[in-house]
């Protein structure tokens, strides 16, 4: 049976604009490159899932506009189930304006846009559409009740619930999101948002998933970057190292690899051959520059894991 999964997020188109140097206030500046690409973490996420083999449904919400039809007919291309994506007329599709400067920085303003008006309705669908998932996948670019009564939701139903902590305030924790979800997987920042404690090392790491398991939080992974995952879990603790790469880019690689995380749950993969296999997709997702084109196939995966195993 094919893993099935529901992803409740953020579709955003990115804009991004290549500058030797920021303008200041008031003045005007000549850019080098300009281009779009499809983003948002639901959907990069979404993305990931699919390409990973996973049968795929979406809930989200685009303007009625160009974009907005862009980024859905990208989705559905990916043979994502993009029926519960609803446009909205009242608001333009989610934006991340991204700026980058001539070392490779950047500064992103994110326009939250339809994504910002999410709500019951959106619950609504998730709701109707847990009965036929496995795993439910989330992220906190969308309005936190909305993660709220969805994994509610899913654990009145007994569906397995992973958050991607992707944009954590501290809101998120006063709200008491961890301890609503059965995994929960930030990355460094992330983490540092939720608990307060800076990642810089693995007893760091250790001491802030301890602290996130303290918030209710289930399974902890925390996403390390070329330092790999931490888990820590009822069963116990450990360091999942990263596969070594050479990265290009390592945009979206915590999607990639939540997305993977998601799909091994999902099919039914224990949590230690899940994280190492999201290691994976994430070290994968390093090897390719942009979000959405980053995010590995199932075959990629497959060799990847048989050349590195
Ligand atoms: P995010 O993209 O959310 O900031 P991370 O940077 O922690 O998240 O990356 C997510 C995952 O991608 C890591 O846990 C790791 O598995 C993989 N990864 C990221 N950077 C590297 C790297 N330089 N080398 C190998 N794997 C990496």
């Amino acid at each position: 049976m094919r893993p099935r999964v529901l992803v409740v997020g953020s579709i955003n188109m990115d804009l991004i604009v290549r500058c030797s140097e920021l303008p200041r206030r008031g003045e005007t500046v000549r850019g080098e490159e300009f281009r779009t690409a499809a983003g948002g973490k639901g959907a990069n996420q979404a993305v990931a899932c699919a390409r990973l083999g996973a049968a795929t449904t979406m809930v989200g919400r685009v303007g009625e506009d160009e974009f907005g039809r862009s980024l859905r007919d990208d989705l559905a291309a990916e043979r994502i189930n993009v029926e519960s994506v609803r446009g909205d007329r009242e608001a333009a599709t989610g934006v991340a304006l991204i700026l980058v400067e001539h070392d490779g920085s950047n500064r992103i303003v994110v326009i939250g846009g339809a994504n910002a008006r999410m709500g019951a309705e959106e619950a609504e669908r998730a709701r109707a559409l847990l009965a036929v998932c496995n795993v439910v996948l989330m992220q906190l670019e969308t309005p936190l009740p909305v993660v709220r009564e969805v994994a509610l939701a899913a654990r009145e139903r007994g569906v397995l619930s992973v958050l991607d902590a992707g944009a954590a305030t501290p809101a998120a924790a006063e709200m008491g999101l961890p301890g609503l979800v059965d995994v929960l997987s930030p990355n460094e920042p992330e983490t540092e948002a939720l608990t307060g404690i800076a990642v810089r090392n693995l007893e760091t790491a250790r001491e802030a998933a301890q602290a996130l398991r303290e918030m209710g939080a289930h399974e902890v992974i925390l996403k390390l970057g070329r330092d790999g995952a931490w888990w820590s879990g009822p069963e116990g603790e450990a360091h999942f190292p990263a596969f070594p790469v050479d990265p290009v880019d390592t945009t979206a690689a915590g999607d990639a690899f939540t997305g993977c995380l998601a799909v091994g749950l999902a099919e039914g993969q224990g949590l230690r051959e899940a994280i190492v296999r999201s290691n994976a997709a994430g070290a994968l997702a390093c090897l390719t520059l942009g979000a959405q084109p980053s995010m590995p196939t199932a075959e990629q995966l497959e060799a990847f894991l048989r050349e590195r195993g």
